[in-house]
């Protein structure tokens, strides 16, 4: 055996292996592999097999100690001992869904075939943070037909409660698979917030990316409150499945949630600063800061007079009002 590599598999797992997936053989097994890393911080979205290609056609990986120290890192955040992992997870009486990123995927592209339409959101710990004061924000939230947990601060804090998350179901992971998605379900997708040129940025990259992807608009986020209806009138002409607005949260949530009754997409998702990173405007964190869960130390240092705040602060705080609803539930 090798230190990294991948995850040494039972003699009847090996044979069961499809042929697709036998490459893994080329290389020794390890005692640390890319997906264990992964599955520990719940950013394990594809099958095992896509980390082993990464792994076997990544040179630099091989042999790699730093692997080693993040699955170090990785074990301590993620946590090493087994605990359970209920349907519903709640912080501060927010319901958020712990679920997988396929079933997130599937889900949404169901949702978008219904008659009524559904409202999405995510949450990471500066939103919880934001729900426990503002009511409006938090019962957006709890009528939100479902949440999703972003970010490793949900992860910590659902160890704190005694429960485990199943995976980090951000939105930055979602979109693209999500964009998959709809090529092979035929559905379109709306893209509103963001700078001007933006979310134009973005569709223009996304169908690059996906050919056949379907961006039936898009619009950017500083409009006018006068061009609201303009807006939405745009939005329901262009027929589109699936309504993204990424204005930040929580405006992002209230501003659907307020004209939710005139939108006609049947899936009304909230997203951040989403368009940012798929327009390349601002680069998303290096894999391998993902891979243990510090994408937050890469916000903070690209914008620190506006992220301090929100990490420096925020994150401690969230932690300490976990730490409470521990001992109260306890
Ligand atoms: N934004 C917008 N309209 C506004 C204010 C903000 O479209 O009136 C956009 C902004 O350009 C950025 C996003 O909303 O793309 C907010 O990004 P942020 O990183 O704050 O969101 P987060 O992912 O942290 O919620």
């Amino acid at each position: 055996m090798a230190f990294v590599g991948p995850r040494p598999l039972s003699a009847s797992q090996a044979q069961s292996l499809s042929q697709a997936t036998k490459m893994r053989f080329s290389v020794r097994p390890g005692w640390f592999s890319l997906y264990a890393l992964r599955q520990k911080t719940g950013v394990a979205h594809e099958a095992e097999s896509e980390h082993d290609k990464e792994f076997i056609y990544n040179e630099t990986l091989k042999g790699d100690v730093g692997l080693m120290l993040r699955y170090s890192i990785g074990s301590l955040l993620g946590g090493s001992s087994p605990l359970p992992a209920p349907d519903k997870l709640n912080f501060f009486g927010v319901e958020i869904v712990n679920t997988d990123m396929m079933e997130a995927v599937q889900w949404i592209g169901q949702q978008a075939r219904q008659p009524q339409n559904s409202l999405v959101a995510y949450v990471n710990p500066d939103c919880l943070n934001i729900a426990y004061r503002d009511e409006d924000y938090q019962q957006i939230l709890q009528q939100a037909e479902r949440v999703f947990p972003d970010g490793i601060g949900i992860h910590i804090g659902c160890r704190m409660l005694g429960q485990s998350l199943r995976a980090n179901v951000n939105c930055t992971d979602l979109f693209p698979l999500l964009c998959q998605y709809c090529v092979d379900a035929n559905l379109t997708l709306f893209l509103l917030g963001a700078q001007p040129g933006v979310a134009e940025a973005t569709a223009q990259n996304m169908t690059k990316r996906y050919p056949g992807l379907r961006i039936a608009g898009h619009q950017h986020g500083f409009f006018a409150p006068q061009a609201t209806e303009l807006v939405i009138a745009d939005i329901n002409a262009s027929r589109a499945d699936i309504l993204i607005v990424a204005f930040g949260a929580p405006q992002q949530e209230k501003w659907l949630a307020q004209h939710r009754n005139q939108l006609q997409p049947k899936v009304l998702m909230g997203v951040g600063g989403l368009f940012d990173f798929y327009a390349e405007r601002i680069p998303r964190a290096p894999r391998w800061m993902r891979d243990i869960g510090m994408e937050w130390i890469w916000r903070l240092m690209q914008e620190p007079k506006r992220m301090w705040r929100r990490y420096i602060i925020g994150n401690p705080l969230f932690l300490y009002r976990v730490w409470r609803q521990a001992r109260t539930t306890r």
